[in-house]
């Protein structure tokens, strides 16, 4: 059994300090993933475990059409919000379409968006090949059987998902995280905030060691805006994405006035689909304008044996969230 220090700090500064102090220490929040990885999967080390849960960092407001979402938050908490509930059914849906209650009623914001890859590979410390776990040692799951795996923003050197539903939603909207670190504070836009493996898959996102995400700011959709998230997978519940894609749309006379699109499942990060916005926007709402969406959104995939057929039903996903939205099927 692996052993370390397991301390719980009271303020931010303190718990801040204790892990930038500490190669090796690792912060614990609702402890779903970490825990797995620590104890029972045995692929991450720490020698000081800093549990979060009692920073003043939990709940839920909102001010001049933002929504402030302290990071440890739990999901069933933010999904049961009432200007969530009203104002943002796509966070809303993406909640609610993962993990299960138990779980979603421990897993916190902060935790979610930081989350580890699922890719089996990864988290089975008899495989010497992957590169996330150990830079330079190669990627199983490129030559070996593939398929929950990421077709966007991947290459020979990873292709692990960002299986994160929430941050799908989060990145359709354009959602600030807040980081709070000994140099002090910063706000980083969460399209912004995950990297894409490249080379060093290791790097998964923008934190410096010891860094720690305080608060997520989420805009309102304006009045009028139609919003919704869909997820397909394997079976109907307690299940990771194949595909998923959120969808943001406010509709005029029959033609597109905004648009909002990211895909899951298919990223090694939550994929924010720009092109596919600008086509929809000033187009008409018919099937013509979706497809030609999702075309876009799903440009120049990289495929191994077992992923290929992504690349149809991410484009089919996106219709489909499209057509939902608009109203065009129910
Ligand atoms: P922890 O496990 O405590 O921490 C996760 C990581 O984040 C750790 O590295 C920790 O050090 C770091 N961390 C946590 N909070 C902070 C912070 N504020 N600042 C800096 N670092 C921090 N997710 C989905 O989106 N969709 C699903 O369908 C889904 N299904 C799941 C099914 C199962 C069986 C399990 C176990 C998980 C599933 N998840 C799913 C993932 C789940 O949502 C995450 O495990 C959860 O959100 C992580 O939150 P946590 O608070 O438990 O984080
Ligand atoms: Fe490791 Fe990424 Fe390859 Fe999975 S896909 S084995 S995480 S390098």
């Amino acid at each position: 059994m692996p052993t370390f220090d397991y301390v719980r700090p009271d303020d931010v500064a303190g718990a801040v300090a204790l892990v930038s102090g500490d190669p090796r220490a690792s912060y614990l929040a609702g402890g779903t993933t970490h825990l797995d990885l620590l104890l029972k999967d045995r692929v991450i080390e720490t020698d000081r475990v800093v549990d979060i849960g009692r920073l003043p960092l939990r709940g839920v407001s909102s001010d001049d059409g933002v929504l402030h979402v302290g990071a440890l938050t739990t999901m069933e908490e933010l999904a049961a919000d009432p200007v969530v509930i009203e104002r943002l059914p796509v966070v809303r849906e993406a909640l609610l379409l993962s993990a299960s209650t138990q779980l979603r009623n421990m897993a916190t914001i902060g935790g979610n968006i930081l989350q580890r890859t699922r890719c089996r590979y990864f988290r089975d410390a008899t495989v010497a090949a992957c590169n996330k776990r150990a830079p330079g040692s190669g990627c199983a799951a490129v030559t070996g059987p593939a398929r929950m795996h990421a077709i966007l923003g991947a290459d020979e050197h990873c292709i692990a998902v960002h299986a994160s539903d929430l941050c799908v939603s989060l990145v359709a909207l354009d959602a600030d995280v807040h980081i709070q670190g000994t140099g002090g504070r910063r706000t980083v836009p969460l399209t912004g905030f995950h990297i894409r493996p490249g080379d060093r898959p290791d790097i998964e996102n923008v934190l410096g060691h010891g860094e720690i995400i305080t608060e997520v700011d989420v805009p309102l959709l304006p009045v009028g805006t139609r919003s919704g998230y869909l997820k397909v997978r394997d079976r109907a519940s307690y299940e990771f994405a194949l595909t998923s894609a959120a969808a943001a749309l406010r509709v005029e006379d029959g033609v597109v006035a905004e648009a909002r699109l990211a895909l899951g499942g298919v990223g090694t990060v939550p994929w924010r689909a720009r092109e596919a916005e600008e086509i929809l926007t000033g187009a008409p709402v018919d099937d013509g304008t979706f497809r030609a969406a999702a075309e876009a959104a799903v440009r120049d995939p990289f495929t191994v044996p077992g992923t290929e057929f992504k690349v149809e039903l991410a484009k089919r996903t996106v219709v489909r969230i499209l057509q939902t939205v608009s109203g065009v099927r129910s």
